[in-house]
Order: structure tokens, then C-alpha cells, then sequence
């Protein structure tokens, strides 16, 4: 029986499906379709021009283009007039002559074998054709492949030998013959044969391939060679971490060609539990880049799930010349052509590094990482390593790594509280001035009330951290340009096996340090929905850089001279209560474990200080926005409610019987036992808006009876006394009240921005349970904080 392609079929002809080719996006989305082995699909229109083509499959109408029905095979119905009974189409269930044509005629596998000259493969084709079939030479435009056909367990199997090649760019005949070969043939399986014994090299192809989205199986070959040396590799992690089967093999001797031939069978029946397509990460900047001219890819008239946009967007940010041309020949392609110019030219700019060599560099970093958690030399030589090997030697030290990161987290918070305090202090003169010069300059009345205090009390108040938010990011800027930002994620990754966990979750939680809402977004990398939401909800746990004025505020109130150490002490116990709470939901209603995932160590970079001074920049501009959006709006509403309704007498009278003052009472019973009082309730209820709103509502709230008083923040806090219920008396903020709000601020409900995005990306039914479980956690820690805390004081 003759297998066609379904672009082949005429108007009106029936087939049966009896393989998918293509990349794996491609098979997924046919499949998903109806177009499954075994089942008849018929030509409703179609004329020589017209694309794309209507087909009839499972009673429903299919359009498909004319180059992706080119990609699935069929036997068409004319085939089968010489069976002995009348075959019907149309029925559910073909009869079995029909299917077992089918499932015969589906055995068929072609196999291109893949790899750098010298690493076996004529050896590993010899070795499985010998003596099996026959043996031929295909002679190829400029360069030669070998095809031979031989079976195994009832699969015939079309195996090309290709030329050796180190990549896949278009730089050389034998490197573009390979490239068309497989996305022109369109083999089923590639064989990717790896030389054991020099695997940083090899696996460059590798990457290349996974670039693909292609089916892909290991030979790992010269096995003998990697075990005579005395390395150790645990090739079925790396295969995990990779998402490639890897099967040992030697060529010379034929040892593991069976397993190999046995696993692609398994690969190509969808059998395997190994195989499944990643992404390289190719870094913060370059993903933009990609992400955009994918975009484009996508938009462009015309184009079709059958090529990878990934993979051609990664072309075209290494200038490969075929691409430009494949792209330029789309129906908007001069368009994506330049502005995949345009792209080249910012990531150079900002990384001072030719884009080829950029998306080289990830590309051995994503080698270093899967190696670095795989292969155990027998020795390492110092002399031998490159200087980031070097670097890593000591950075990604079992036992070094976490310490150092720790270390640097505390300069970190250090830096930003004690040098970020003079100019605070700066700001903070500047805001008391303004105050001053209006209070002077305007008449007493509701302006000047509400621009002293509402304004200038609450924007003011929350203003004066800008330095402290510009350093940390700053700091994170560093952590990020010069690639140590990926050994953290390795670091913890590590820690995060221990507990069940993996590190790609790891990535957006270090991003929540920043702001929990762009943190939640790049969840987006984690495939598995379950794991998905899981980060989702241990990562409000990331202080967030609005959580920073409130830390900074009420840890300088404790002792100034501890509070870096204060805050970061709230940061680790973030991450702390995080793998807590991971493992809590990991043991009860997140089951299943995630797949692991290989963390790229790309080499260490001296950043640009143009770069990092624009990151911090940009940060600094999103934080005086806040000023000028929410925190303005809250900050006037909370003025008003504490303006009105008017009543006589002192302006803390004012204020308890004001709107704001009757909220405030009604939660008082509910956070008493927290130690806070009722204007510490409202200033959490305000910061759901936004974290930062804490801050501004206290300054709004805390007023002096004295217009003339140039008392700070920190110096009225201070002076609060509790002036009802059972702690009559005592100062509101004691070290121990203190530390059980910073907590609270810390755990309880993040943002309505956080929540919103949570809603949209996973449902409102996770946002709710985050923001209710949160909320109960810290007013339990809270309440447990301060009550230990009174009892120890006055023991
Ligand atoms: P190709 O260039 O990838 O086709 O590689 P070949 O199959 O021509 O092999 C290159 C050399 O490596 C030959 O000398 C083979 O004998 C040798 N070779 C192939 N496979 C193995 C193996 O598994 N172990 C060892 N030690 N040598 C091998
Ligand atoms: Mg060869």
C-alpha cells in the first residue's frame, strides 16, 4: 500500500491518518484537532490555488494550509479496493484490515542521525544497519549522507547518516545541509550522537536542536571513554533536566544501539516519559527581544504553527542569513527583519556584546548548569578552568554558595537603610520645609489642612524612601547584569530539591523583591499549572520594595542602629515562611512533583554602568508614579475621612470621631490582641491598596495638636499611647508591637494590583484563598509575637 500526504488527496477523496510529522507544537495542535492515527479525514475543497484546504475529519470541518496537510501522511482510499469487504468511511469503527494497514504502514520511522564530526555516528549507523537490510549512498547537492533501512520490533526504520557538524548556523555546506535536512525532511526522531568524553562541546548542538522543537533522543557515545576516565555522569538526570532521553552507546562495539533504536520507538509512539520540549533561557533582555519578533512572527499573514517562531526569532538575533531570508519572504517580513535589527542593536547596547555571541554564551551556560548538577569529574584541574568556572568554583559552593548570598543580602539591606539615611534625611528636611512655608503662607482652613496634612503628610511621608528603593535596586541591578543573579536561582535550586521544590519557581520569587506583580507574571515559564499557582501563592512572601518604607519607618523606631539587620531579617523570614508554607501545600492539595529543570550559569559579565544606573531609573520614575497615582488618591481620601464629619475640639478628638475614626474603632476588637491600635487597623486596611500606603496613612493620621511641631514620623509614632481597652497607658509602639506589625505588614493580604493579577493569570478562587490565608497567618504570628513579647517584658 502507497502512503500520500494529505496535500495530495483531490475534492472529494477520503484517506487514513497513519503518521503526524513535523515539531512538536505542530503534531500537538493537529492531534488535538482529530488528526490521529487511524482516523479518515476527506477533501471537502480544495482547488490547485486555494489554501488553505477544507477537510472533514470526526464530522466536523477542518481548515488546514496547504504545507501543514503536507505533513501528515495517509494511505488514501483507493488503497484499500483490493481488501475483500466494502470499507465505509463513515463509520466509527474502520474495519480491522483498514486499521492494521495503517498501524503497519505508521511503523515507519525516520531516524536522522545528528552530531559533531568524529563522535561515532557512521560508526553507531553501521553498527545498526549491518546485517540487517541494505546499505546505500545518497549523494547530497555539496556534501554526501548514507540512508539504510532496517527493522526492530516490527518498525522499519529509515536511518540518514548526516554530515558531522559543531552547530547548525549557516556558515558552512555541511552545517546548512544538516539544518535543511531536518527542516525540509522533516525526520521523526533526530539521534543526537554526543561524544561522552567531550560533552561541554557537544551539547552545544544540542541546545540547538532543543531550539527546534524537535523530537530528539541521545546516543551518549564513547560511553567507554567517559567510564575509562573516571568521570561520573548521571545521564538519566541529565536527560530529565534536559527533557532528552539519554541512552548510552558505544559505536565500535555496538553496545546500547538496541536500547537506542528501542527507545526512539517509544519517543515516536508518544510513549516516553522523559521526552518534552523546554525553553533555553536565554536571559532577561534577549527573552524581551525574542518574545517580540515572536509576536511578529505569529502576526504575520499567513504564518503557520508548522515553523518554530522561537526558533526563528533566535536566528534572527544571531544574524543567520537563511533566516533573514526565510523571514523576508513572509508576508510582513521586511518589517520583522528590521526590527529584529532594532533589537539587535539595544541588547548590544545595553550588554556591550554581539548578539551572536550573547545567545552563544547562554547557550553554554544552559551546558554549565546541567553539567554542574550531573557530572562529577574525577578531577578538576584549576589551571584548566575558564575564569566564570572559576568564579562558580567558589559562588556555587555546596557549603559556600547559600552563606555568600546571605552575606550579600545583608549588604545589601545594610547599604540601603545606613546609607540610604542621609539622603532620607535630606528629603524628609525638604518635605518639613514645604510644610512649614504653607502652613505659614496659607490662612488656616481646610486648604491648608488638607494640603499640610493630607498631601504633604501622607506623599511626604512616603516620599523620603526613594533613596532607600533606588539603592536596593541598585543592588539588584547588580545582582541581575552580571549574571550572579542566575547562581542564586542554582544556589536555590539546590535548597529547593531538598524540600521537593525546583528552581525555575525560584526565578520569579527573586523578581518579587522587586514587585510581586511582574514576579507573578513570570510564572508564566513554569509549564505545570499546579506548580504555576503554588509559586503564585508563596510569592507575596517576597518583600516586595513597597513593603520598604514600612520596614525602614518602624524597624528605625525600634533601634536605628539594628535596623538594617532588622530588615534583613524580615526578608529571610519571607523566605523562610515561603518554603514553609510551600511544603504545607505541597503535602496537602499540590500532590505531584515538578519536572526539573536545568539552571543556566552563563558566564559573569562586568555590568554596564550605563544599564544599571537606567534600571534604576526606571524604578525611581515607577515609584514617584505611585506618588503622583495611588498613593496621592489614598492619601486624600484618608484626609477626608479624617476631616469629616467636623467636630470641636482638639485635633486627636477630631479624628476619633471623624469617618475614619468610627472604621477605625469598628476593627479595634479585631487587632487588640495584636497590640495595634485603632489607627495602626486602618493603616493596614489602606495599605491593600498599595503597600507603600501604610506609610502615607499614618503620616496623615498621626498629627501634631501644635501646627508649628517639626516632629518626624518616627518621633510622633514614638510619643502614641494607648488611650483605651487593656493596654491603657502603655506606649502603642514597644519594640515587641512593633515587631508584630512589621510581621504583620510583612505576611498579611498583598496589593489589590497583586491580587488582581493573581485573579487573571490562575482564577479568583486562588487569589481569595491567598488573601485570606495570609491574613489569618499574620494575625496569628502577630498576635503570638506581641503577646510573648508583653509577657517577657514585664516578667
Ligand atoms: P563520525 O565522524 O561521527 O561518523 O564518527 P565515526 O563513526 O567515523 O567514528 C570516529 C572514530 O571514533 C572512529 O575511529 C571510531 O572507531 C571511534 N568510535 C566510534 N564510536 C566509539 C565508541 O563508542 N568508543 C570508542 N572508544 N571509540 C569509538
Ligand atoms: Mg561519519
Amino acid at each position: 500500500m502507497k502512503v500520500v500526504t494529505l496535500d495530495q488527496l483531490k475534492n472529494g477523496e477520503t484517506g487514513v491518518v497513519t503518521k503526524i510529522k513535523g515539531r512538536g507544537a505542530f503534531r500537538k495542535r493537529v492531534m488535538e484537532m482529530g488528526f490521529v492515527r487511524g482516523k479518515p479525514v476527506s477533501v471537502i475543497k480544495s482547488a490547485p490555488l486555494q489554501d488553505p484546504v477544507e477537510y472533514m475529519i470526526l464530522e466536523y470541518k477542518i481548515s488546514l494550509r496547504r504545507k501543514e496537510a503536507a505533513l501528515i501522511e495517509v494511505i488514501p482510499e483507493n488503497e484499500f479496493k483490493e481488501l475483500p469487504s466494502q470499507i465505509d468511511f463513515e463509520d466509527k469503527q474502520l474495519p480491522s484490515e483498514v486499521l492494521k494497514a495503517v498501524r503497519s504502514k505508521g511503523r515507519n520511522i525516520d531516524v536522522a542521525l545528528v552530531g559533531n564530526p568524529n563522535c561515532g555516528k557512521t560508526s553507531i549507523f553501521n553498527f545498526a544497519s549491518h546485517s540487517r537490510e541494505h546499505v546505500g549512498n545518497y549523494a547530497g547537492v555539496t556534501v554526501e549522507s548514507k540512508k539504510a533501512i532496517f527493522k526492530q520490533r516490527g518498525y522499519t526504520f529509515n536511518l540518514t547518516d548526516l554530515p558531522g557538524t559543531y552547530s547548525l548556523t549557516t556558515y558552512s555546506p555541511e552545517e546548512l545541509f544538516v539544518r535543511n535536512n531536518i527542516l525540509n525532511e522533516n525526520p521523526d526522531i533526530v539521534v543526537n550522537v554526543v561524544d561522552a568524553s567531550n560533552l561541554e562541546r557537544n551539547l552545544f548542538l544540542t541546545t540547538q536542536l532543543i531550539d527546534m522543537d524537535i523530537r530528539v533522543v541521545i546516543a551518549l557515545n564513547m560511553y567507554d571513554d567517559l567510564e575509562k576516565g573516571g568521570d561520573i555522569l548521571d545521564y538519566h538526570q541529565l536527560g530529565r533536566l534536559i527533557g532528552i532521553p539519554v541512552i548510552p552507546t558505544v559505536g565500535t562495539e555496538g553496545k546500547g544501539i538496541e536500547e537506542l533504536f528501542d527507545r526512539i520507538i517509544e519517543v515516536y509512539e508518544g510513549n516516553e516519559t522523559v521526552s518534552r520540549h523546554i525553553h533555553i533561557n536565554y536571559g532577561k533582555e534577549t527573552e524581551k527581544s525574542l518574545k517580540k519578533l515572536q509576536d511578529l512572527i505569529w502576526q504575520s499573514p499567513g504564518a503557520s504553527v508548522t515553523i518554530s517562531s522561537r526558533f526563528y526569532a533566535i536566528k534572527l538575533l544571531e544574524k543567520d542569513k537563511e533566516a533573514i531570508t526565510f523571514i523576508g519572504r513572509m508576508a510582513n517580513g521586511s518589517l520583522i527583519n528590521s526590527e529584529a535589527e532594532r533589537e539587535i542593536e539595544r541588547l548590544e547596547k545595553a550588554l556591550g556584546e554581539s548578539t551572536d555571541t550573547l545567545l552563544a554564551d547562554a547557550k553554554y551556560g544552559f551546558i554549565a548548569g546541567a553539567l554542574r548538577e550531573t557530572l562529577r569529574p574525577k578531577e578538576v584541574k584549576p589551571e584548566k578552568l575558564k575564569p566564570s568556572e572559576k568564579i562558580d568554583q567558589v559562588l556555587t559552593n555546596k557549603w559556600a554558595g547559600l552563606p555568600i548570598f546571605l552575606f550579600f543580602l545583608w549588604v545589601m539591606f545594610q547599604t540601603t537603610f545606613n546609607v540610604g539615611k542621609y539622603p532620607v534625611d535630606w528629603i524628609e528636611a525638604g518635605v518639613s520645609w514645604l510644610s512649614g512655608i504653607l502652613n505659614s503662607a496659607l490662612p488656616a482652613g481646610i486648604m491648608r489642612d488638607f494640603l499640610v496634612d493630607g498631601i504633604v503628610g501622607g506623599v511626604g511621608g512616603v516620599i523620603v524612601f526613594l533613596p532607600n528603593i533606588l539603592i536596593l535596586f541598585f543592588f539588584i541591578s547588580i545582582m541581575e547584569d552580571t549574571g550572579y543573579m542566575a547562581r542564586v536561582a542554582f544556589i536555590m535550586d539546590k535548597l529547593m530539591h531538598l524540600m521537593g521544590l525546583h528552581g525555575k519557581s525560584f526565578i520569579p520569587l527573586i523578581m518579587g523583591f522587586g514587585c510581586n506583580v511582574p514576579a507573578i507574571m513570570a510564572t508564566r515559564t513554569i509549564e505545570n499549572r499546579s506548580d504555576r499557582i503554588l509559586t503564585m501563592l508563596i510569592l507575596p512572601f517576597m518583600s516586595c520594595s513597597a513593603r520598604l518604607p514600612v520596614y525602614i519607618l518602624i524597624a528605625a523606631l525600634i533601634n536605628p542602629g539594628q535596623a538594617g539587620n532588622m530588615i534583613f531579617g524580615l526578608y529571610l523570614a519571607g523566605i523562610v515562611l515561603s518554603v514553609i508554607v510551600a511544603i504545607f501545600f505541597r503535602k496537602t492539595m499540590f500532590k505531584h512533583k515538578e519536572a526539573p529543570f536545568v539552571m543556566e550559569l552563563p558566564p559573569y559579565r562586568v555590568p554596564k554602568v550605563s544599564t544599571m544606573l537606567k534600571h534604576v531609573w526606571f524604578r525611581g520614575q515607577l515609584y514617584l508614579k505611585k506618588m503622583g497615582g495611588v498613593i496621592l488618591i489614598a492619601s486624600a481620601l484618608i484626609w477626608a475621612l479624617s476631616y469629616f464629619p467636623r467636630s470641636e475640639g482638639s485635633k486627636s478628638e477630631q479624628l476619633e470621631n471623624s469617618f475614619i475614626g468610627v472604621i477605625g474603632k469598628a476593627v479595634q476588637p479585631v487587632i487588640q490582641p495584636l497590640g495595634f491600635d485603632w489607627k495602626m487597623g486602618v493603616s493596614l486596611i489602606t495599605g491593600v491598596a498599595a503597600k507603600e500606603v501604610v506609610v502615607s496613612t499614618m503620616g496623615v493620621l498621626y498629627q501634631e495638636d501644635d501646627p508649628n511641631s517639626t516632629k518626624n514620623l518616627t518621633d510622633k509614632l514614638r510619643a502614641e499611647v494607648h488611650e483605651t481597652g487593656p493596654y491603657k497607658g502603655e506606649p502603642v509602639y514597644t519594640s515587641y508591637a512593633a515587631l508584630a506589625f512589621l510581621l504583620f505588614v510583612l505576611i498579611y493580604i498583598p496589593c489589590v494590583a497583586v491580587l488582581a493579577t493573581i485573579r487573571k493569570e490562575a482564577g479568583g478562587k486562588w487569589a481569595a484563598l491567598l488573601g485570606g490565608y495570609t491574613t489569618v497567618m499574620a494575625w496569628v504570628v502577630s498576635m503570638a509575637v506581641f503577646q510573648i513579647g508583653r509577657l517577657l517584658h514585664f516578667l
